[in-house]
């Protein structure tokens, strides 16, 4: 009906950019169940993923614990390369051969360590019930193991762990299968199952507490092996080819090309060198938020496109280079750009509510990239610490100058002047628990706003944005201070 919020071509093509929350969509009738509602997207030409999420790649969001879970949960995650090439490359073979349930890079103490790092573990890392090696690392003898049981009366923390280590171990051998080892579990009772070669070297490690989850993972992202998929950024550096010929041999099934302002001919070389020399590989090109800048990457033959030039959490960029773009209308450009290629978007930044998903979708967006809001998951890299009594993670911009420095010559991130300029700043967020509970979450309030939208799935959406039955309006200041929480004394506040 006239009136009833307007198409987003009227929207977009304005003289004002728009973000998330500049817009809202109009609710349509709806006669489905939120479970009814499917969304599978597609992440680039060739790859599927059950739902529309990918961890981003940076040092403080993705690395091989966060994409094995990303890609259980059916979304992806994009490992960073602010490391070397054989520190990634190994982080892609821990995803290749993660099989679920067995943890292959558990954490580990020598029988020189005191009762102490058992407590520092337990409040940094959340868990108890710790393997001890010969010299506290993996691949060596497993001679014992430290429980709560060992060390609950206690009083003296500094006692070594030699002194109070449970050495009556049970135990299985590699090679063995994931039932088999459970069912070790579930006869001996024991919390933790020490996987061993037959020298009795530690190789990886199975918990009760996994087995009590049972966790089957019916939506995780497989290749045709049935190995969890995964992502790897590197730059358009030149040195960088050594990095995407390993990251290939790895077995990595999509590259990102990660830089700010892809509309580069370092970029556009780069994508032809990936699609001529590994065809089998999926690239992302990007970023970018105009359609000439998409136009340029398409025709050098990305698979998909990142699109986001300052929106994130962490970023400077606009205020610092005086370039970008309000996110929703980038999306929206671009995507209308990349739907005449069949080629998918995904919408990266700036994305820390269920309805900037729903909405990075309804504008074009096959899938949305996220920074901050996976970066205080246990499943990120680094550690909790406490501030005024909130349990935080640190989380930085990959152009702050702590990432940097922190990449330096591993990652050839800069260009060699000597002054560098930050375009991301360093922070901290708060803990959100595990993503193997966000994850289903995020997706569960997702699945109800399309509920609201009458859309049952993204293709659905996807025609509405096209053919004009998806309507919004833009929102006043004071409307969106009205569509918040507001002029109450006290809130509980919700994960998101
Ligand atoms: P980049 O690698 O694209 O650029 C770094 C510098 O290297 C630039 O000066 C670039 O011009 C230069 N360069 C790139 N390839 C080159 C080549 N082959 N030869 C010579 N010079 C070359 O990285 P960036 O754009 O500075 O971004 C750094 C990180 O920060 C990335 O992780 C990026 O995702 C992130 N970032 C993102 C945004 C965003 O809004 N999405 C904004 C800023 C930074
Ligand atoms: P977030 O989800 O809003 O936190 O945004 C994450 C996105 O910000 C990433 O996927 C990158 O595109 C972008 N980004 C990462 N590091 C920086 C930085 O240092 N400056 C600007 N943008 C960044």
């Amino acid at each position: 009906m006239a009136g009833d919020g307007f198409e987003a071509k009227d929207i977009f093509n304005q003289m004002t950019g728009y973000t998330y929350n500049d817009i809202i969509l109009m609710p349509r009738y709806l006669d489905f169940s939120a479970d009814e509602v499917d969304l599978k997207t597609k992440l680039t030409r060739n790859i599927t993923l059950n739902l529309p999420f990918v961890s981003s790649p940076m040092d403080t969001v993705t690395e091989d614990n966060m994409a094995i879970h990303m890609a259980l949960l059916g979304g992806i995650g994009i490992l960073h390369y602010n490391n070397t090439i054989e520190e990634q490359v190994e982080m892609v073979r821990k995803v290749k051969r993660y099989e679920n349930g067995f943890i292959n890079d558990p954490v580990v103490l020598s029988p020189e360590d005191t009762i102490e790092s058992i407590y520092k573990i337990k409040t940094t890392l959340g868990f108890s019930g710790i393997p001890v090696t010969e010299d506290g690392t993996l691949n060596t003898k497993v001679i014992g193991i430290v429980t709560n049981r060992d060390i609950d009366f206690e009083k003296d923390t500094s006692k070594k762990l030699k002194d109070v280590m449970t050495t009556n171990l049970v135990t299985a051998q590699e090679g063995i299968t994931l039932s088999e080892a459970n069912s070790i579990l579930r006869k001996t009772k024991v919390g933790k199952l020490p996987i061993i070669d037959n020298q009795g070297r530690l190789k990886s490690l199975l918990s009760r507490t996994d087995l009590k989850k049972n966790r089957d993972f019916p939506l995780s992202t497989k290749d045709a092996n049935k190995q969890l998929r995964v992502g790897a950024a590197i730059s358009t550096h030149e040195k960088d080819k050594d990095r995407l010929a390993e990251l290939h041999n790895a077995k990595v099934d999509v590259i990102v090309i990660d830089s700010s302002q892809g509309y580069t001919r370092w970029q556009i070389e780069m994508i032809k060198f990936i699609k001529k020399t590994y065809p089998e590989i999926d690239v992302i090109g990007g970023n970018v938020v105009t359609s000439e800048q998409a136009e340029a990457l398409l025709k050098a033959g990305a698979d998909a496109l990142r699109i986001g030039m300052g929106p994130g959490s962490i970023c400077t960029t606009q205020e610092t280079m005086a370039t970008g773009r309000s996110q929703a209308t980038a999306v929206y450009h671009t995507a209308n750009t990349a739907r005449k290629y069949g080629v998918p978007i995904i919408a990266d930044g700036g994305i820390s509510q269920i309805g900037h998903i729903m909405k990075a979708l309804s504008f074009g967006g096959a899938a949305v990239m996220m920074g901050g809001l996976l970066a205080g998951t246990h499943e990120s890299p680094g550690e909790f610490f406490y501030k005024d009594g909130i349990r935080l993670k640190k989380y930085r911009g990959m152009a702050s100058l702590e990432a940097q420095k922190s990449g330096g010559d591993k990652r050839y991130f800069a260009d060699n002047s000597k002054i560098k300029v930050a375009q991301g700043v360093v922070g901290a967020v708060v803990d959100r628990g595990s993503i193997d509970n966000f994850i289903p979450y995020l997706s569960q309030g997702l699945k109800h706003a399309f509920q609201d939208t009458g859309f049952r799935n993204i293709k659905e959406l996807h025609d509405g944005l096209v053919t004009g039955s998806l309507k919004m309006q833009i929102r006043s200041q004071s409307s969106i201070i009205e569509g918040g929480v507001h002029d109450l004394q006290a809130v509980e506040k919700n994960p998101i």
